[in-house]
């Protein structure tokens, strides 16, 4: 906290403006100038470590395992098309940084890329080692532990959200690569739209905010103005856009080679969403009924963000630069 009882922005240092209290400790705060979100106080060190000790580790079942495998294939397929455009060479090595349960490591691999992965979950780690033996794991937290590796390719998936210091993180993935290499970040889009279309969705951020109904219906007309959709404490500390994003890589000497935004039905850099039309039972009705409507509304969405800024996910390419 400044000297004028407010909080600066660690990107363009202006002021944070409050946008609205969470019924927990939380506030949520969004910068005047480059519009980042985020909330005061920070969760404290304990609680984030707390939170991820198996937390993270969604381990799927093994009736899903085939159908998730197929899916990401399928998006790593045109991942690896967009990296083809920039890094033509074959036997790449890369990382993807916060793997998770290795589904896109493994697809990576099977793309022809030397792939490791790295997450500091050891229940994680110890899952993607009995299920994916070729996929190289290094267990470990990398803002902690120096990793004495370096790659041609980072991966790093929804993960810069989850970090109290950005510039540290991009620091760390500067340093894990070699010289031109290229880093892929995605992150939820604070600029996102798609509010308009998803009301399960904003309904999950309403909730924590009031029990008061009227004041429920007070903090979504705020929502609309300044959406804090994708903070989500202690899990998502920040929600980047597009602008924010490309400054942060710029000054942690990473020059961005493109930046764009994928809208949440047919995104390939995460899992889409609202695609299930099935009928299992009769409340499977209300969900189709959602997921038309979401499907038609986006697609509206796409077809008037002439700037590519309105879609739920954020994805940027960047390379080390390298010193001449
Ligand atoms: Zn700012």
């Amino acid at each position: 906290m400044n000297k004028n009882n407010s909080y600066n922005c660690f990107v363009c240092s202006a002021d944070f403006k409050k946008i609205v209290e969470r019924k927990d400790k939380y506030t949520y705060y969004k910068c005047e100038k480059c519009a980042l979100v985020t909330i005061f106080p920070q969760p404290e060190d304990k609680i984030i470590s707390e939170y991820y000790d198996g937390f993270l580790f969604k381990k799927p079942e093994d009736n899903e395992i085939s159908s998730r495998k197929k899916i990401i294939d399928k998006d790593v397929d045109l991942i690896a098309k967009d990296i083809k455009n920039i890094k033509k060479e074959n036997n790449l090595s890369l990382l993807d940084f916060g793997g998770g349960t290795g589904f896109y490591a493994n697809s990576f691999y099977q793309h022809g890329y030397k792939v490791t992965l790295l997450d500091l979950d050891k229940q994680t780690c110890k899952y993607v080692k009995s299920k994916f033996p070729e996929i190289n794991v290094i267990c470990t937290n990398p803002m902690l532990n120096a990793i004495n590796k370096k790659f041609d390719i980072i991966f790093c998936n929804q993960v810069i959200e989850h970090y109290k210091d950005s510039d540290k993180l991009l620091n760390t993935l500067h340093s894990l690569l070699n010289d031109n290499g290229l880093l892929i970040i995605t992150t939820p889009n604070q600029q996102c739209r798609e509010y308009w279309f998803r009301p399960t969705w904003v309904w999950d951020y309403i909730k924590l905010t009031s029990d008061n109904f009227l004041q429920r219906i007070k903090n979504t007309f705020k929502l609309l103005s300044d959406s804090w959709l994708c903070c989500d404490p202690p899990r998502h500390i920040y929600a980047f856009n597009k602008k924010n994003l490309s400054k942060l890589h710029k000054r942690n000497k990473l020059e961005v080679i493109s930046v764009f935004t994928e809208y949440v039905t047919t995104q390939n850099y995460s899992l889409k969403q609202h695609r299930d039309f099935s009928f299992k039972r009769i409340q499977s009705v209300l969900k189709i009924i959602f997921n038309i409507y979401a499907n038609l509304g986006i697609s509206l969405l796409k077809f008037l963000d002439r700037k590519n800024n309105w879609g739920n996910n954020l994805v940027i390419f960047s390379s080390k630069e390298v010193k001449k």
